[in-house]
């Protein structure tokens, strides 16, 4: 049985958290002299929302859960460390997550001294929930999923995603930041069946807003009131939160940004494939692909001194020879391709 107050830290668990002047009083007043803030109009002269109500409304509605559900954070980067410092003791408890995937998880790890272990996929990036499980103990309080998973840009099956989340007594984290170029569903619509499931999804993807760091943590009331019991008071400052509240006053226009990435996802694949130097291009759900090539260094060299920067993934376990590259827009995806080809014509292959 899943027992989150077995889990918390007992000094988070009896914490008493900063009461912010703007926290204390919600109602609607003429006359704030609560918050020593400046009283003449900067447009940012007042601090913002700590519990940042009326975007939590709009992704509530948008995402189909409650707001109570929701836990917003300065990237995704945030949650993530909150939930090692909520749930993990240094040096005793440990996480548990698939290797490859995103760095952040075992750098979080690391920044909070919880022992980090990491699970091989299989050649074909498949991920073995037996194996994962099994690399669990009484000492595991987090599991770390990502699909589509980066940088490989595979998906996991829905059914696998349930089986851990079942089977495992700690909480599972799954990380959804390419959700929205993929055609699995989303483990949201699941998020009252599992009270220890937490999904992470972020607008620096799919939304177009990755400079404004605004990530997002889904999971049951319990776990978000943990989560927001020990984040800075206002840690979503207000020109993030007026941003998104005028995109989120559009949500329909993100579809053409992700229709036109995923139409050109399934373009570049073909055409990589045939410049002559790229031995294999993974399938992805994502917005980006995972190529393989003779010498990845070597590649990445070339690119570079054409000014197009990818992401060297040549020592990244499983991916030695890889490259992971981000779709762009046409223009700059015929940019690379061209490149790809001139470096093939300089570097014909055996
Ligand atoms: C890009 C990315 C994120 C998003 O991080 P932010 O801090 O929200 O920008 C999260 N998870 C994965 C796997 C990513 O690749």
């Amino acid at each position: 049985m899943f027992d989150l107050d077995r889990i918390t830290r007992e000094n988070i668990r009896n914490l008493k958290p900063y009461s912010s002047a703007r926290s204390e009083f919600t109602g609607d007043a003429a006359v704030f002299l609560d918050a020593n803030e400046n009283p003449f109009n900067t447009e940012c002269n007042r601090y913002p929302d700590p519990l940042q109500r009326v975007i939590k409304g709009q992704i509530a509605a948008l995402r189909h859960v409650r707001p109570g559900q929701i836990f917003l954070g300065n990237g995704s980067d945030e949650p993530i460390d909150l939930l090692y410092r909520a749930f993990c003791e240094p040096g005793k408890s440990n996480a548990v997550a698939m290797d490859p995937t995103y760095g952040m998880y075992e750098v979080a790890a690391g920044i909070n001294g919880v022992e980090y272990r990491k699970v091989l996929l299989s050649d074909a990036f498949t991920l073995d929930v037996d194996q994962l499980l099994a690399a669990t103990d009484a000492a595991t309080r987090l599991l770390f999923v990502c699909s589509p998973n980066n940088p490989t840009g595979n998906t996991l099956p829905h059914t696998d995603l349930q089986r851990l989340v079942a089977g495992f007594e700690g909480i599972v984290v799954i990380d959804e930041a390419y959700n929205d170029f993929s055609e699995e569903p989303s483990m949201l619509a699941e998020l009252d069946r599992w009270p220890n499931l937490v999904v992470l999804q972020t607008f620096s993807k799919a939304w177009g807003l990755a400079g404004i760091r605004l990530g997002m943590a889904f999971a049951s009331e319990d776990i978000v009131s943990v989560l927001t019991k020990i984040k800075y008071p206002y840690n979503i400052n207000i020109l993030t939160q007026r941003m998104v509240h005028e995109r989120l006053l559009h949500p329909e226009k993100v579809q053409d940004v992700i229709g036109t990435l995923v139409s050109e996802r399934r373009r570049m694949a073909g055409v990589w494939k045939e410049t002559g130097c790229i031995e294999e291009v993974f399938p992805s759900q994502a917005n980006f692909l995972l190529v393989k090539t003779q010498d990845a260094n070597k590649l990445y060299n070339y690119l570079v001194g054409q000014g197009i920067i990818v992401r060297n993934r040549n020592n990244v376990s499983l991916c030695k020879g890889c490259l992971r590259l981000t779709i762009g827009t046409p223009e700059e995806n015929d940019r690379i391709t061209a490149a790809l080809k001139a470096y093939s014509e300089a570097n014909p292959q055996k």
